[in-house]
């Protein structure tokens, strides 16, 4: 990885939330169990949450999506999301019937943390970084969506300076649903593009 990528902060910081927690550790103020219950719920829950809520917001609001597309990291910070971890630029992509997002990064694990929190395992794996630009279609079928020949699919390269989310379309029977309600709906893989929000039943 380069300097393109996760920049030197990034580590750093990682060095020091190590020796943090192994001194919480060591002194028994602190369980293993705990800290990876808390990196679990970042990841899945509080993380994510922001994005959700900014997809939410641009579902219902189509003068905030038209400004979300066009400078996704203003019209984040409109929503209080920014700050450090996430590059320079947040680039919002949006999935239409016609073509579907997917976000990688293929030479580390660059991710848009004010959006989505923590990058699942499986984000920084070697298989996903390579195989998401190689053969997307595939790997998006083995995480259970089927992606129809006919849809274009796009493939986003992120790095320190650019991180990409993606905008999944609204699911059908969700017109009456307020804004907090669709947020609870959008799940972080649909925000990285390997899943769709799904329909209410
Ligand atoms: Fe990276």
């Amino acid at each position: 990885m380069g300097g393109k990528h996760n920049g030197p902060a990034e580590p750093r910081v990682a060095l020091r939330v190590r020796a943090l927690e192994s001194l919480l550790i060591e002194k028994g103020l602190l369980s293993t169990e705990v800290v990876d219950e808390v990196v679990r719920v970042y990841e899945n829950d509080i993380g994510p949450m922001n994005g959700a809520k900014v997809v939410a917001r641009a579902w219902v609001d189509p003068e905030y999506k038209r400004r979300l597309l066009a400078d996704g990291t203003a019209a984040v910070g409109e929503l209080g999301f920014g700050g450090r971890g996430g590059g320079d630029r947040l680039v919002v992509v949006e999935n239409t019937p016609a073509v579907h997002n997917l976000v990688v990064c293929t030479l580390c694990s660059c991710y848009p943390w004010p959006v989505l929190g923590l990058p699942p395992t499986w984000y920084k794996m070697p298989a996903y970084r390579s195989r998401a630009v190689l053969e997307p279609r595939k790997v998006l079928s083995e995480f259970g969506l089927e992606v129809p020949e006919s849809v274009e699919i796009r493939v986003w390269d992120s790095s320190a300076e650019i991180r990409y989310m993606v905008l999944p379309e609204r699911p059908r029977g969700t017109e009456r649903l307020g804004e907090a309600e669709l947020a609870a709906l959008v799940t972080r893989d649909a925000m990285i593009g390997v899943a769709r929000v799904g329909a209410l039943v």
